[in-house]
């Protein structure tokens, strides 16, 4: 899984571009229709403008899911208790992985080193 950079990291002119393409990014139509058959169109595919839009949308919705982890949580890791020093060394680990029913919610995400998180990650498998 990639890691995107904290928002927190981002130069303050790229955390109030993402803040507010969240805020204010409408959606462009879902489909596009072909044949006008009337009321009822005879296709519809997904436009590519939407899937465009999705996509980046994703991603920026993540980066600041997960700085809102690390505001809550700090640089401090859930599993060993010590300090993170480097952010590339900042994982967001699932407390009950995904694969075992565990949510996305914040509730279930915590602040751990990429070492700690990985050897959990291993000791579960
Ligand atoms: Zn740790």
């Amino acid at each position: 899984m990639s890691n995107p950079t904290p928002l927190g990291d981002l130069p303050q002119g790229v955390q109030d571009e993402v803040r507010l393409a969240l805020e204010s990014d409408q959606a462009p139509p879902k489909y596009k229709y072909f044949g006008d058959a009337g009321e009822k169109p005879m296709a519809a595919i997904v436009s590519r403008a939407w899937y465009e839009w999705q996509k980046r949308y994703r991603r920026l919705r993540k980066i600041v899911r997960r700085q809102r982890i690390i505001d809550r949580d700090g640089m401090t890791c859930r599993l060993c208790g010590d300090s993170i020093t480097d952010t590339a060394d900042l994982h967001i680990d699932h407390i009950i992985p995904v694969s075992r029913g565990g949510s996305s919610r914040p509730s279930n995400l915590q602040v751990t080193h990429a070492a700690c998180n990985l050897a959990k990650g291993a000791k579960l498998l």
